[in-house]
């Protein structure tokens, strides 16, 4: 469990990085906090000549206010969107979330852009950024664009990011007024998530005016099930009348078949989280 022999460098700036990702072309790689990356390397399912750090580069680590949004850095490690203040008050749903992420040392090393640029399926932090409308920058030689979250994914371990970009920041939108839950289900602690629901609810009263729900590790790419989150406007925020409306949550998913489920335990699964998880962030 060796990696191949590989150049390390570890700019300064995002300029920098792009120059020699330009440069290096298909055998050069981006590298933040290593917890997906690595374990690729060692099992030479990959073999990048060069590998190109982004922890010097101060600019993309960190969270800041920008009026009616937050900005996360994409090199900000797990355990400080974890912790940072401006996170829990607007975007509560990604530090439950990303709580809920292995163990302390993986929260430690991994990064939010790392996680949303590797795109694992099974992920659970993909489904949150999803469900809360993020908007994610990525930056490449001919200057900066931006990609929503729902064009962000685009296939199993596959997203928008060219060869020659580099994911910044994520912006997600503050969510006043909305309350918010991540739902997941493992057989062990700390481990993957088999399933997992992230939902975030704005109520009028006793009933759900708006929701957004979408899914982990029921297909490629995390899922925003829009049916459902149709099906529960105006729906009374009991256990009963949630779950009437939760049934086609599934719909239209292609979760995988492994040693933990088939796709109908996974769908079975997918709507007793969902109603978990918006009756949760109903209460809250
Ligand atoms: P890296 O491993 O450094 O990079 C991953 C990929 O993204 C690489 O291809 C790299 O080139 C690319 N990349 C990274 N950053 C950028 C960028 N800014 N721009 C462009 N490309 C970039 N995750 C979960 O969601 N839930 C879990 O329960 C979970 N359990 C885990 C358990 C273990 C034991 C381990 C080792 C990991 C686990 N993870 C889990 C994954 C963890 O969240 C990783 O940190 C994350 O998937 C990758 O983040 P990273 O910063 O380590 O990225």
């Amino acid at each position: 469990m060796i990696p191949a022999a590989f150049d390390y460098v570890a700019p300064a700036t995002v300029d920098e990085a792009l120059t020699l990702l330009s440069q290096g072309g298909d055998d050069a790689k981006i590298i933040a906090g290593g917890q997906s990356l690595l374990p690729v390397l060692k099992l030479r399912l990959a073999a990048p000549e060069l590998l190109i750090d982004l922890a010097k580069i101060d600019s993309l680590r960190g969270v800041r206010d920008d009026g009616d949004a937050i900005v996360i850095g994409a090199m900000t490690p797990h355990f400080e969107v974890v912790a940072d203040p401006l996170v829990r008050e607007h975007a509560s749903l990604l530090a439950e979330c990303v709580a809920t992420v292995a163990d302390p040392q993986v929260r430690h090393r991994g990064t939010l852009g790392g996680a949303c640029a590797h795109a694992d399926p099974a992920s659970d932090i993909p489904a949150p950024v999803l469900a809360l409308d993020a908007v994610l920058t990525l930056a490449g030689p001919g200057g900066r664009r931006t990609v929503a979250a729902a064009d962000f994914f685009t296939d199993i371990f596959t997203t928008a990011l060219g060869e020659d970009e580099i994911l910044t920041d994520i912006r997600v939108p503050k969510h006043t007024g909305w309350g918010s839950a991540y739902e997941k289900f493992v057989r062990v602690s700390q481990q993957w998530a088999i399933v997992g629901v992230a939902a975030t609810v704005r109520t009028d009263g006793d009933s759900i005016a708006e929701a957004r729900i979408a899914l982990t590790n029921m297909g490629s790419t995390p899922i925003r099930a829009r049916a459902a989150e149709q099906a529960l406007a105006g729906v009374r925020a009991d256990a009963d009348s949630v779950a009437a409306a939760l049934t086609g949550v599934a719909e239209g998913t292609a979760p995988p078949t492994d040693l933990n489920g088939d796709p109908e335990y996974r769908r079975q699964l997918a709507a007793v989280l969902a109603r978990r998880a918006v009756l949760s962030a109903a209460g809250r």
